[in-house]
């Protein structure tokens, strides 16, 4: 394990000497050998690491999105709506809306953050082109529950696993279950190209047809290659806990102080989306970084999974875990608090801490300024109770055990003083 070595390295020369700072997520470090010159068939290794057979490389999870439903809207012309939970990232709302989709946004279930299943058979019809299972946080979401859905009224099965790249269920990547799925390469999603996205299905139809997709969406654009090659090269020098307080810490700060939790996050997107194609050298660097994927991924499990054990032990507390049959992955912690109340003051003091502890999205999808013309305002109320009681806890490695504990104790005090 090389890991916590490097730990150690990051902390010279002494840890209260520099100041420090946690990244929100575990994603994987990358070495500056892996920018060395060079090809690799990226997409084909993945494929090849996940088990399964193909594998389409895109700019972005969002990109990836967007060409699987214009695919899937070509196959079903008469269908336009395209069904997502009412809390996830706000990217997928956009998405959709570049597809020529309107989303419809279904409520989570009480406290998870599944969709509500009655509430989903509700939602879907005759014209539901897409259902949109989300696998959050890195953990398994119910894609049979969708399944059942979607096939009575004939809508795919499309499953964001932007977040989740490793996770399996049964011992199969996700993606499978469902007609479709896509992962993510953004920067903070684990294994990154600085941006890019996967694009998975088990259906030959549906394969030929997001080549098609692919082919008219898609374009060469050499100066986005030069600017994602320099932000690639950017990441790899400054994702460590010494440089991240100048690149994650201060504008993180700034965006608090200026009352702005969306910029603080990270939520704040633009209504353009980038559809280019991948440089042969970001997919030879991200050949490179994803030999140590699985071992880092094992690490971070073993960490998560004792982490959670001790979340557990403060009541009030939900952790979300993996389910039987099913294997996540860890790239940080998701938990909800009794009260937005609780939570706020738990983040009052942790936020800003630069112990990696943060909020997942801000609101639930009618509550972004920026979507309102795009997504329509409907009661919610579990989506809207678990944008205001959930915050997240990194499992980068960096977080040793001491600094964890440290934060328990305040989650703890806070659960106690507010119930
Ligand atoms: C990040 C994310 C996306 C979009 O992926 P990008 O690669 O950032 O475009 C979609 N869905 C979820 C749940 C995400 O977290």
């Amino acid at each position: 394990m090389r890991l916590p070595k490097r730990r150690a390295r990051w902390a010279w020369p002494r840890e209260t000497d520099v100041p420090s700072e946690l990244p929100p997520t575990a994603g994987l470090p990358l070495r500056v050998t892996d920018l060395l010159p060079g090809r690799a068939p990226f997409a084909e290794r993945v494929a090849e690491w996940l088990q399964v057979e193909q594998l389409q490389l895109e700019c972005s999870g969002t990109a990836a999105m967007v060409v699987a439903l214009a695919a899937m809207k070509r196959l079903r012309p008469q269908r336009d709506e395209v069904i997502v939970p009412a809390w996830t990232c706000p990217l997928v709302a956009l998405a959709i809306h570049r597809a020529g989709l309107k989303p419809r946004l279904c409520d989570l279930a009480p406290n998870h953050f599944d969709m509500d299943s009655s509430q989903l058979c509700l939602l879907a019809g005759d014209r539901t082109l897409a259902i949109v299972p989300t696998h959050l946080a890195g953990r398994v979401a119910d894609v049979n529950a969708t399944l059942d859905v979607a096939h009575r009224v004939g809508a795919y099965v499309l499953e964001d696993a932007a977040q989740a790249l490793g996770a399996q269920h049964d011992g199969r990547s996700v993606g499978l279950l469902g007609d479709a799925g896509f992962f993510s390469l953004a920067v903070g999603k684990g294994l990154t190209l600085f941006e890019g996205g996967l694009l998975l299905t088990r259906d030959p139809v549906l394969r030929d047809a997001f080549a098609v997709s692919h082919d008219s969406t898609i374009r060469p654009d050499a100066r986005m290659d030069w600017q994602r090659a320099l932000e690639l090269a950017g990441y790899t020098l400054a994702y460590r806990p010494s440089l991240l307080p100048l690149a994650y810490g201060r504008p993180l700060r700034k965006a608090l102080a200026a009352n702005d939790p969306v910029a603080a996050v990270g939520d704040d997107f633009g209504p353009d989306i980038p559809l280019h194609t991948v440089s042969e050298w970001r997919q030879a660097v991200g050949a490179r970084a994803l030999t140590r994927l699985p071992a880092f991924l094992d690490a971070t499990r073993v960490q998560a999974l004792r982490r959670v054990e001790r979340l557990r032990q403060i009541p009030g507390i939900t952790v979300f875990d993996d389910a039987p049959r099913q294997r996540g992955v860890w790239p940080f912690l998701l938990l909800t608090m009794p009260s937005e109340k609780a939570r706020d003051e738990a983040l009052r003091t942790l936020w800003t801490a630069g112990l990696g502890v943060s909020r997942l999205f801000i609101h639930a999808l009618p509550d972004y300024a920026y979507l309102r013309d795009i997504v329509a305002d409907t009661p919610l109320p579990n989506a809207r109770s678990f944008a205001a009681r959930s915050l997240t806890i990194t499992n980068s490695l960096w977080l040793n055990d001491a600094t964890f504990e440290s934060i328990c104790s305040v989650l703890e005090r806070t659960v106690g003083q507010l119930s």
